[in-house]
């Protein structure tokens, strides 16, 4: 705004700065209203925390809102990988290719912790839609496009060696394949990071807060009205900029700064199931060519799991009501039995299923679904909010940082202010990201007779932050405890994560912040009033409260699951 001082004194509650305890709080209405802004971010998915980090590394005034929790949307339902996208190659999108190898390699060196290299065997049958000889000059290419800086070579496959490496995968017809590298990543932990990153450069945010309509003063968007999701206040900010980084909601928040505006989106529907790994007996991820309609899919490890995904089609549903349906689900074990044939794998081997739209933009006529292009835009609209849309997981650092860009140059336009130039959003690790090496802050843990599983997964899910983890059990020692039965969480990780993470309800806690919703069969119901006690002592909930939290995401699992 002009004439505001640029320093942050937002930060803390009276201009104190950088307590820990004021800025990983989730801001309150009053707080955002009595806030001016550079720049106020719609929408906590991957997309606008990237922006979210980048602005506040450049020093804006910055406060991004969501509607349900952090990751909500298409971010936490995502294939959770990083990669270039080798089969976009096909397609010969080189330049897209290119940029998001470059990004996974900047998402290796700064969030170690959440993103993992992760090797793929692509096996080659009689008849395939891709023969061997173009898979074998793909991954030549992939790699080469990597600038060699692949966290491992690519290496042929003859049959034998193939059967050798993945003895469950189907023979008869098998021709060889390749062994090539991407990374996987924790997609809902990565937005949380990449989240607390901004608020650690001060920027303020607020889950379950809702934009319900667009401020417009001198035929220009100056701000939005907030209503909080969990105490129905309602209120309003005001923004120099305003970004609309909604996925697949996007073409809602344009359509209230211009009714008639055409859409900009065409989203298509993925799903993905989880299974036992061990009815796969995958060591690898699996490429694969369905044998229904010879689209390109994966078989993932996750830990004791896999997950088979995903399907490609064309969506018109409301984001809020995406499910995976039955086609959906025997598409994906059809698919994966045929490449599996002992697996057998029916319903009943389905753990858990999710399903997010991927917001992808509307292409000219008569692409078939996965033919549309994944690049993103940024469009600015006739009241001059700036809409982000498209993209990759993969390629969010290097979209924000085009986007706050063209933030900076709205904002010298406005106030003559000079343009900050572009942080080290490449190189300044994410909370958890500190060490590549984590394994010697599993000692302490150890120490605290937590099981190795357990101090693996803290390591796995928190990196350098599992130290306060271990701190809590240590002035706690009941929070050593097993949140479930056989589950390698500990009941201290729900005190963390409310405290540190923005996580308000149970819902954030088994779903996005650890996954017993995908990984057990009765999706951590057992466990939602202990998890629901454990909020309750953070958020400051009576006994009633715990109770409805709890009965709210046994009803919700009961919905969704
Ligand atoms: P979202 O994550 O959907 O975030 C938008 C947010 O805006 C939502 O949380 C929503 O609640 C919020 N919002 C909406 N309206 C409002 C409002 N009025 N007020 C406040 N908040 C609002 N990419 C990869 O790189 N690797 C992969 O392996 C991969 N796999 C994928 C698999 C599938 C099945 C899908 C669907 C996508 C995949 N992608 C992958 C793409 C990637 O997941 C998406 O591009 C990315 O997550 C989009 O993030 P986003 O922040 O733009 O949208």
């Amino acid at each position: 705004m002009p004439g505001e001082p640029r320093t942050r004194p937002w930060q803390g509650e009276s201009g104190r700065g950088n307590s820990t305890r004021e800025i990983w709080h989730r801001a309150s209405v009053e707080r955002l209203q009595s806030t001016t802004t550079d720049l106020l971010i719609i929408g906590g998915g991957i997309t606008g925390a990237g922006i979210a980090r980048d602005a506040a590394m450049r020093g804006l005034r910055t406060v991004l809102v969501e509607q349900h929790d952090l990751g909500y949307g298409t971010s936490s339902r995502s294939s959770r990988l990083i990669h270039g996208g080798i089969r976009y190659l096909e397609e010969g999108d080189i330049g897209l290719v290119f940029e998001a190898l470059r990004e996974r390699r900047v998402l290796l060196r700064i969030a170690p912790h959440l993103v993992r290299p992760l090797p793929f065997v692509f096996p080659v049958h009689d008849g395939d839609r891709v023969p061997l000889w173009k898979l074998r000059a793909g991954v030549w290419l992939y790699d080469l496009l990597a600038a060699f800086r692949n966290v491992g070579w690519h290496r042929f496959l003859g049959k034998r060696a193939l059967r050798r490496a993945e003895p469950m995968v189907r023979e008869q017809g098998l021709r060889g394949g390749v062994r090539y590298f991407d990374a996987q990543c924790d997609d809902a932990r990565l937005v949380v990071a990449t989240v607390r990153a901004a608020m650690q450069h001060g920027a303020l945010v607020a889950s379950y807060m809702v934009v319900e309509d667009l401020i417009r003063a001198d035929g220009r968007i100056q701000g939005v009205r907030i209503r909080d999701r969990l105490s129905g206040t309602a209120g309003q900010i005001r923004a120099a900029v305003v970004v609309n980084a909604t996925g697949p909601w996007c073409d809602r928040l344009r359509q209230l700064e211009d009714p008639g505006v055409a859409p900009l989106l065409r989203p298509t529907k993925g799903v993905h199931v989880m299974v036992r790994r061990d009815r796969l007996g995958n060591q690898a991820a699996i490429t694969l060519t369905s044998p229904i309609d010879g689209r390109v899919m994966f078989v993932i490890p996750w830990g004791d799991f896999s997950y088979i995904g995903t399907t490609d089609t064309d969506d018109a549903e409301d984001p809020e009501q995406v499910r995976a349906t039955q086609d959906d689900i025997h598409y994906l074990l059809r698919s994966a039995n045929a490449a599996f044939p002992n697996a057998h794998l029916g319903e009943e081997d389905v753990l858990s299923s999710w399903a997010g739209l991927r917001p992808l933009i509307r292409p000219p006529e008569r692409l078939g679904a996965s033919q549309i292009p994944r690049e993103h835009v940024i469009q600015r609209g006739a009241g001059g909010m700036l809409t982000i849309a498209g993209g990759k997981l993969t390629t969010f650092r290097a979209m924000a940082e085009e986007l706050v860009d063209q933030v900076v140059e709205i904002l010298h336009d406005l106030d003559g202010r000079p343009r900050p130039p572009r942080p080290p959003s490449d190189r300044e690790p994410l909370p958890g990201g500190e060490a590549a090496a984590v394994e010697p802050l599993g000692t302490p843990g150890t120490e605290l007779g937590l099981f190795g599983e357990t101090v693996e997964h803290l390591l796995r899910t928190y990196g350098t932050e599992s130290a306060a983890i271990l701190n809590l059990v240590r002035e706690r020692r009941e929070l050593a405890r097993p949140l479930i039965p056989g589950y390698p969480a500990i009941e201290a990780e729900v005190i963390h994560v409310a405290r540190r993470e923005l996580a308000q309800r149970v819902e954030d806690v088994l779903v996005r912040r650890i996954h017993p919703y995908y990984e057990t069969r009765d999706h951590g119901v057992g466990s939602a009033r202990r998890t629901a006690e454990l909020l309750g002592e953070e958020h400051g909930w009576d006994t009633a409260r715990i109770e409805e939290e709890a009965t709210r995401y046994v009803e919700w699992c009961a919905r969704e699951g």
